[in-house]
């Protein structure tokens, strides 16, 4: 009954059309791919706006990522004006309109649930598909601040639920019922967790009310949007802030395993929480972050657990370790479908962990050659942070990453010469190769225009006929298995061995 009435009372609600003057979005920061596309469409008799995230992000003065447009038209009546355009959803069609690197997503005005659409038991919406009109819109999105309709023309923005109030408040609060909503979605709860991290704000009492107890709800969402709404919330710039506020709403139990771990176990909480720091400081400064780095990270502590416990058990090295990410993963990809490419990177920055050890200059060239190296050596600093490996060590390998390719021959030779440095070798006694002179006069030449930037200089032993980099260098699309050369006695991870392609394939 009063159900009812808030839903009738929601599509008859008239809409504030708020003028420039008090919602304060500056024209020039909005995309003028995104107003060219409201310009030609209302040209067309059609209505058009600018709508959700950017709306939302330019009144609460953050740049926004993306621009999207709704409108009345239908995607077949959009596509025809423009010049690169298509329609793309088999379920729910909208048209990306192309402007060189630049996608104006553009969405026809869709209905809210009305109670005819198929839900799965849990009230869940499977199909959310019914074009309907701005009213309609308005009702079936999220967020009162997601609701907002900015019209590039006159430069009023249309709230239908005071969404402007709600952001200048910094208030999160759903449109109609929160429990049925986040029944239909549930994907909203953590939406409601990253936008109020997002914007320093708070979640509204009645919004937040039923959370805890609908959080088992997101077991029924699909993995893979799991996975896109877990790296959204990881990368939004305040993942801390949103992982503490799962675990207080108890949304992080249902939601991933490796949150669990996160917050049980605070040896390892040190180095996540060092992570997400840099993370963060990273998208606030606009760069940008690798998600196998944030997922290795996320789960550094588990995988070096069990690797520990492994070799204990008398393991070899590399086996272990193999052992304990295989345990790990399998574990968490039961719930998270963290994608396959992200997998073999993650792998590649695992397996590289040991090999740091190892720093004789042969396998130090090689491993300057792998595609993520300079991943691994950034995740070896974070370890060094926490005090797992040492510091000065961990520095060296950086300046190793940082340096010319002269800078690199000098350290690696100077490692070799120094007793301490290369202690870590194999005890079999080798030739040391000396340096022609005129590699080195080449070495001091300033390197030439196509001079493989990672090839290692004269002054490598690497350069010996059977360890030439050349050799030893993964072929493509088999990055992400560094093969050991016969005159390798270490026996090198394979993790492509596990069917997982390399990112770079
Ligand atoms: P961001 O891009 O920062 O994640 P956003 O609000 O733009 O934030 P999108 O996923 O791009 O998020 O969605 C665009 C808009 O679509 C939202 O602003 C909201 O109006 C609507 N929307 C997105 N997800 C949902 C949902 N689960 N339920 C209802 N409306 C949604
Ligand atoms: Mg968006």
């Amino acid at each position: 009954m009063l159900q009812q009435f808030v839903d009738r009372f929601l599509r008859r609600a008239k809409p504030r059309h708020i003028p420039r003057e008090q919602h304060g979005i500056d024209r020039r920061m909005v995309s003028r791919h995104a107003v060219k596309v409201c310009e030609v469409l209302q040209n067309e008799g059609y209505q058009a706006y600018v709508v959700g995230g950017a709306v939302r992000d330019l009144i609460a003065g953050i740049e926004p990522k993306d621009f999207d447009v709704a409108t009345d038209a239908t995607p077949e009546q959009v596509k025809p004006l423009f010049r690169r355009a298509r329609i793309i959803g088999r379920r729910f069609r909208l048209v990306h309109v192309v402007f060189g690197s630049e996608v104006i997503e553009t969405a026809t005005f869709r209905a809210a649930g009305n109670g005819t659409q198929r839900t799965d038991n849990h009230g869940r919406l499977l199909q959310d598909n019914v074009f309907g009109t701005l009213h309609d819109d308005a009702v079936r999105r999220d967020f009162t601040f997601n609701a907002l309709y900015y019209d590039p023309h006159t430069e009023t923005v249309i709230d239908y639920h005071r969404g402007v109030a709600d952001l200048k408040n910094r208030v999160v609060r759903i449109i109609g019922n929160p429990e049925q909503r986040f029944r239909e979605d549930p994907v909203r709860m953590l939406r409601a967790v990253r936008f109020a991290a997002k914007l320093n704000g708070t979640i509204d009492p009645g919004t937040l009310q039923p959370i805890s107890r609908l959080a088992p709800l997101l077991d029924n969402v699909p993995k893979s949007r799991l996975f896109d709404e877990m790296l959204k919330l990881l990368t939004c710039g305040h993942a801390m802030a949103c992982l503490r506020q799962l675990r207080e709403l108890n949304l992080h139990h249902g939601l991933l395993p490796l949150l669990d771990v996160i917050f049980e176990e605070p040896e390892g909480e040190r180095f996540i929480e060092l992570a997400l720091e840099r993370t963060d400081h990273r998208v606030r400064a606009g760069k940008s972050v690798s998600p196998s780095f944030l997922f290795a990270s996320l789960l550094w502590h588990q995988v070096n657990d069990r690797w520990q416990a492994y070799r204990a058990e008398g393991e070899p090295v590399v086996p272990a370790l193999s052992n304990a990410i295989d345990s790990v993963l399998a574990e968490q990809t039961e719930k998270l479908a963290i994608q396959r490419r992200f997998l073999a990177d993650m792998r590649e920055i695992w397996f590289m962990q040991p090999r740091f050890e190892r720093r004789a200059p042969r396998y130090v060239w090689r491993l300057l050659e792998q595609p993520r190296f300079r991943a691994a050596c950034d995740f070896l600093q974070l370890r060094a942070a926490v005090g797992e490996v040492d510091s000065v060590f961990a520095q060296w390998w950086m300046d190793l990453a940082d340096g010319s390719e002269t800078q690199r021959a000098k350290m690696i030779d100077e490692l070799a010469r120094s007793p301490s440095g290369v202690s870590d070798q194999p005890r079999k006694r080798r030739r040391r190769r000396r340096k022609p002179k005129s590699d080195v006069a080449a070495s001091n030449q300033p390197r030439t225009e196509g001079s493989a930037s990672n090839q290692p200089k004269t002054s490598a032993p690497a350069k010996s006929a059977n360890t030439a980099p050349a050799a030893t260098q993964p072929a493509p699309g088999s990055a992400s298995a560094p093969a050991a050369t016969p005159a390798d006695p270490s026996p090198a991870p394979q993790p492509a061995s596990r069917g997982e392609p390399s990112s770079e394939s």
